[in-house]
């Protein structure tokens, strides 16, 4: 990660720039700010630039030793902590028990979405936390010396999560500095961190970006001219809700059709047609096939409202209007529910990395007797 790779904030990156230059870094630091502008980017390029064996123009090269194991999350003296499950298996949860599932969360979701978080620890309705064992392996590695970068560095992501034992400790750790070691808060909600820790760090707050800096990404981004403004609307300031949107750009027909596609097939009870989409839709990958069972959700919400004929209520395009004129009577009170159930199931089989193939399959297959239910005579 470096400087030039994030969208916005350029006072809060001077700024960086002029600690690391000057070696006037705080031994603690808190960024924060609303989620998903880029935070952790930042933070990120920073420990790039202070680390880079060559850094140029006031950014990292990129390409050093140094860079190269940042870049792949390889750099021994960069520790992550963040929340999480504790494992049946250990008695002293840690952060690095979930390293590789933290590895895939900063390469997939560098703007550190929470949602995509819970979804790989596989979190369901547990809450992850920290620990007070985190605090203890936080010391020990503190007073080691580094192993080859000019500090021990502790990222922290979501400090605001922290309970009072854990926080505590934390304190005491950030009141009595190791030598080179920097902390590094990354906050979404600041109000929430223990008053003494916040008060311990020097505070860099990040905003949300103006709609000339988004427009100006999307434009880099190859959006289609016609779309950027409504996106740029939408997006509120935050880069990450720009990019779903614009990921979501041209899927919305491709979604329709293969709805139409796979009702058609479970109504006809056509078998080898649905087994061939579940081949197709395996191939998917696992964030696109649980946005296309959100829109299987909201397109049997809105086919079952159809049949109440009131289109204010309704809120279908054109050509998904013209499938539920003839479709929507399928989708009533003696199924709907049970309809809704099972993709809800598929979604969280498909959140769990469940082998797809036979998710979707074993999904069209209930969809196969759920839509022929006949309209409960009232
Ligand atoms: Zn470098």
């Amino acid at each position: 990660m470096q400087f030039k790779d994030i969208i916005g904030h350029s006072s809060q990156i001077a700024l960086l720039r002029r600690m690391a230059d000057s070696q006037a870094i705080p031994h603690a630091l808190l960024l924060h700010g609303p989620s998903g502008i880029g935070k952790m980017q930042t933070a990120r390029a920073f420990i790039n630039y202070i680390c880079c064996e060559n850094p140029t123009d006031g950014d990292s090269c990129g390409v050093c030793p140094s860079c190269r194991q940042l870049n792949s999350l390889n750099l021994p003296d960069v520790h992550y902590i963040f929340p999480i499950l504790k494992k049946n298996s250990t008695k002293t949860p840690l952060s690095s028990d979930y390293l590789e599932e933290w590895k895939e969360f900063l390469a997939n979701f560098s703007y550190m979405q929470p949602e995509k978080w819970l979804e790989l620890l596989n979190a369901g309705n547990s809450q992850p936390t920290f620990y007070v064992s985190e605090a203890d392996e936080i010391s020990r590695v503190a007073s080691l010396s580094s192993y080859s970068s000019p500090f021990k560095f502790f990222i922290i992501w979501l400090p605001e999560k922290m309970d009072g034992p854990v926080a505590n400790k934390l304190l005491k750790i950030i009141e009595e500095p190791f030598s080179d070691t920097l902390f590094i808060l990354v906050s979404n909600n600041a109000s929430m961190i223990l008053p003494t820790i916040f008060s311990r760090c020097q505070r860099l707050e990040f905003n949300r970006l103006s709609d000339t800096e988004i427009a100006n990404a999307l434009i880099a981004s190859g959006a289609a001219p016609e779309k950027i403004n409504e996106i740029t609307r939408l997006a509120e300031g935050r880069p990450v809700k720009a990019f779903e949107l614009l990921s979501q750009e041209g899927e919305a027909e491709e979604f329709g059709e293969l709805f139409r596609n796979i009702m058609r097939n479970a109504y006809s009870r056509n078998v080898s047609g649905l087994k061939s989409l579940s081949d197709r839709l395996s191939q998917s990958g696992r964030e696109k096939s649980m946005r296309l069972l959100d829109y299987f959700a909201s397109q049997v919400r809105e086919n079952f409202i159809y049949n109440l004929h009131t289109p204010s209520l309704n809120m279908l395009s054109p050509s998904e209007e013209t499938f539920s004129k003839k479709f929507a009577p399928f989708i009533h009170i003696g199924n709907v529910e049970k309809i809704d159930e099972e993709i809800s199931k598929a979604r969280t089989d498909i959140s769990r990395n469940a082998n797809a193939k036979l998710v979707w399959f074993d999904f069209f297959l209930k969809l196969l007797i759920l839509i022929r239910i006949p309209i409960p005579q009232s």
